[in-house]
């Protein structure tokens, strides 16, 4: 039987840092602890570093955890809790069983009728802001994540979409005008994530001959600060073709919000201005109303949402 005061284990495996906590019925964090991701020794490492913070939440004697929730960098077939694809930085990464092997090294740590629920980190992600964050109380909401890369979760009718593949959402890949000359981390030319990404505002920027002293998006957004033509430009092209991306999308499951988070938009007026007007100039008039709202829950986000759900599951 499972007492009130249970709790389940949150995990959040991204690509440089593990964290990991204990949520209650609320999906509020009681603890968290965290170490860095040992990704490139393979999976056995990545189990081990969980399966080691999660020893240091729980006292010895506790009661079973009543569900894991784990958000994960991949593509994860959510059905199995196995992930079907993930990039190089993860060493042997497609292919695990990641519930699988999660519950096993957990052992008596976890009820044995628990679910061990794993998702994308970007839908974990997404499943916090949507319950918790800047979506709650909306019955359907777009949230995407700008940072390095491009990610985005799709909530409707209260629940994920994951997909007919596993990779519902995934905006990064949507054709963008104006990024041809961009490469995209999956091989192909003039994706979102080539010139929406903080990497691919940074190569637009060299592209358009700027200063190869400047080193990285946030050295763009510095350099357009103090009136550097090119970085501005730079900087109006990435958060402009974000901005079409969230048009074309919200014109397929018109969300009742829109929801961006990561390292980008913390840029500020700069990137959201542009943003926000790229998004009016394409967006049908149905959808100019649109709420487009940063997050508000930072790193808390995918270590709530996988929490909620390993509660859902149950
Ligand atoms: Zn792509």
């Amino acid at each position: 039987m499972i007492a009130e005061n249970d709790v389940v284990l949150a995990v959040d495996i991204g690509g440089t840092k593990t964290a990991v906590a204990l949520a209650d019925r609320d999906d509020v964090l009681l603890r968290v602890e965290s170490a860095p991701t040992p990704a490139a020794l393979g999976p056995a490492a990545v189990v081990a570093t969980v399966i080691g913070l999660a020893r240091r939440l729980l006292p010895s004697g506790a009661r079973p955890l009543a569900g894991v929730g784990i958000g994960t960098a991949g593509v994860v077939d959510v059905s199995t809790g196995t992930i079907v694809s993930a990039t190089d930085t993860f060493a042997d990464w497609p292919g695990t069983p990641l519930a699988d092997e999660v519950r096993r090294a957990l052992g008596a740590l976890v009820d044995a009728h628990a679910p061990v629920v794993v998702q994308n980190d970007v839908d974990a992600h997404a499943a916090g802001e949507f319950r918790h964050g800047a979506a709650a109380g909306a019955s359907s909401a777009l949230i995407v994540a700008v940072g390095t890369g491009v990610g985005a979760g799709v909530m409707l009718g209260g629940e994920a979409v994951r997909g007919a593949h596993h990779v519902a959402g995934e905006i990064a890949h949507m054709p963008t005008p104006g990024a041809e000359h961009l490469r995209c981390p999956c091989g192909r030319r003039g994706h979102l994530e080539a010139v929406g990404s903080g990497i691919g505002m940074h190569r637009h920027f060299l592209h358009l001959g700027g200063d190869p002293a400047v080193r990285d998006a946030r050295g763009v957004a510095a350099a357009a600060e103090t009136g550097d033509p090119l970085a501005r430009r730079a900087l109006a092209d990435s958060a402009s073709a974000v901005g079409r991306a969230l048009a074309g999308a919200a014109t397929l499951i018109d969300p009742e919000r829109i929801v961006i988070t990561g390292g980008v938009p913390n840029i500020g007026d700069a990137w959201w201005e542009p943003m926000r007007r790229a998004f009016a100039a394409d967006a049908i008039d149905r959808l100019q109303s649109t709420p487009i709202l940063p997050g508000v829950l930072g790193d808390e986000a995918p270590l709530r949402g996988a929490a909620a759900s390993a509660w859902r599951a149950r």
